[in-house]
């Protein structure tokens, strides 16, 4: 295939705030991200309005205390490191490369593992239009209200922002931490189930996403929720893993409840079981628009939450490059966010859910929409500086190559000339020569 070198570039538009919209070329897009401006691609579900998000009746209490502390006391954490340690062993799991797709083969076989044996528990891939790593999809179906669906996720894909498609991306804390919470997280939670002849399944469905591409812009994610969304299934809430390892400072070990852009009832409920099942404390801390996969379901009405490894300016700033290794984690630490989870689960697995309303997630305050104006401004002024350089450097190229052309032709026109100059001098010289040799022809 022949590549037009002035064949027009796919251009993306993204989502930066629910009211700010850019349209970009894929360079643009890991320019941002480099900035850490995180985005939601919308190229493909720009004309969807926004959705209102649901309200449900959260729990204010714990009923599964026993059960939670059991189960959360066979975490094991030589096998988490194991599990990590393979997953950080592909050269990248960037959705693009066909190490992205290995490694989520792998992934797949994993989960096989885990729930191969139980007939009302169902292992899908979910395939993506446009690149060839998949999403997974974990369900298990519940026993009375196979409608109700509570969602655990984390992303899978991982990238290296200098050159994505080139570059290693091992991806430890983003999102190898995440994946290997949750892989834990659902092997003991299917370990509980199958007690005493599956004596255990949930009232509820459960079901346990791990998605791909989010770091193109929570497109594996965006797939999903919005099929969803169209096939009107019910998602009571939604609880995201992602960087889960990352200790700053061990001796204020916290996690970090996420404020903006959240369901804040479910929120509260997500403190009350890191309060009630975690050693360590929570911080609460904001990590902007669209920052992970949670955005995905927010963005389609359905109650999300997130819970970070920390306060958000004190995570791993290793992410996204080749230095996002396993060994600057604590297993132990992922270990608490698989309690989140744990406890999570059990507490809303046979919860009778009531809709106590729904809110629009668009209304803000006046400071809010202040703030979009002027990052908007900013965007807009940092491309039209991108574009004035582009032009700049294009001039500056265009004025080199019409030095370069005159002093070629210079050069030619100056050797033609010397070269005729020559050639008569000598022709003449010789014509002389020839006519002043004694007993020459003549
Ligand atoms: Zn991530």
């Amino acid at each position: 295939m022949r590549i037009l070198p002035f064949a027009l570039k796919t251009l993306y538009t993204l989502e930066l705030s629910p009211s700010n919209h850019v349209k970009v070329n894929e360079e643009e897009k890991w320019s941002l991200l480099k900035q850490g401006i995180k985005f939601i691609d919308v190229t493909n579900y720009f004309s969807k309005p926004e959705i209102p998000v649901a309200i449900y009746n959260y729990p204010n209490e714990t009923f599964y205390d026993d059960e939670v502390y059991r189960i959360s006391e066979k975490i094991n954490h030589t096998v988490m490191y194991e599990k990590l340690a393979k997953l950080t062993s592909f050269y990248t799991r960037y959705y693009k490369s066909k190490h992205g797709v290995e490694s989520a083969q792998w992934l797949y076989e994993e989960l096989e593992n885990i729930v191969n044996d139980v007939e009302f528990i169902h292992l899908n891939k979910f395939e993506h239009k446009g690149w060839k790593q998949f999403s997974m999809i974990v369900r298990i179906e519940g026993k009375k209200n196979r409608d109700n669906i509570v969602v655990i996720g984390s992303h899978h894909d991982s990238i290296n922002l200098i050159l994505p498609s080139v570059l290693g991306a091992p991806g430890a804390d983003d999102n190898g931490s995440g994946t290997v919470t949750n892989l834990e997280a659902l092997r003991l939670y299917v370990e509980y189930i199958k007690e005493d002849g599956m004596k255990n399944r949930p009232d509820n469905t459960i079901e346990f996403h791990f998605y791909s591409a989010e770091e193109g812009g929570l497109l594996g994610s965006m797939d999903v929720f919005s099929r969803y969304r169209e096939e009107n299934k019910r998602v009571m809430c939604m609880l995201q893993q992602d960087m889960t390892g990352y200790v700053s400072d061990e001796k204020n070990e916290h996690v970090g409840v996420i404020t903006d852009y959240v369901s804040v009832e479910f929120t509260e409920f997500l403190k009350l079981i890191i309060n009630k099942y975690l050693s360590i404390p929570y911080l609460e801390t904001k990590c902007g628009y669209a920052c992970s996969d949670h955005g995905s379901a927010i963005r389609n009405g359905y109650p999300a939450g997130f819970v970070i490894e920390g306060e958000f300016k004190n995570t791993n700033h290793y992410i996204h490059s080749t230095m996002d290794t396993i060994d600057r984690l604590s297993v132990g630490h992922m270990g608490e966010h698989s309690k989140l989870v744990l406890g999570s689960v059990m507490e809303t697995c046979a919860l009778g859910w009531v809709l106590k309303g729904v809110k629009r997630q668009k209304t803000k305050d006046k400071r809010q929409k202040t703030k979009d104006k002027r990052q908007k401004t900013k965007d807009k002024d940092k491309r039209q500086k991108t574009k004035d350089k582009k032009n700049s450097i294009y001039m500056y190229k265009l004025v080199l190559l019409y030095i370069y052309i005159y002093a070629l032709t210079t050069l030619a026109s100056w050797s033609i000339f010397n070269f005729h100059f020559i050639y008569i001098f000598t022709t003449t010289s010789l014509v002389t020569l020839c006519k002043n040799t004694p007993g020459g022809d003549g």
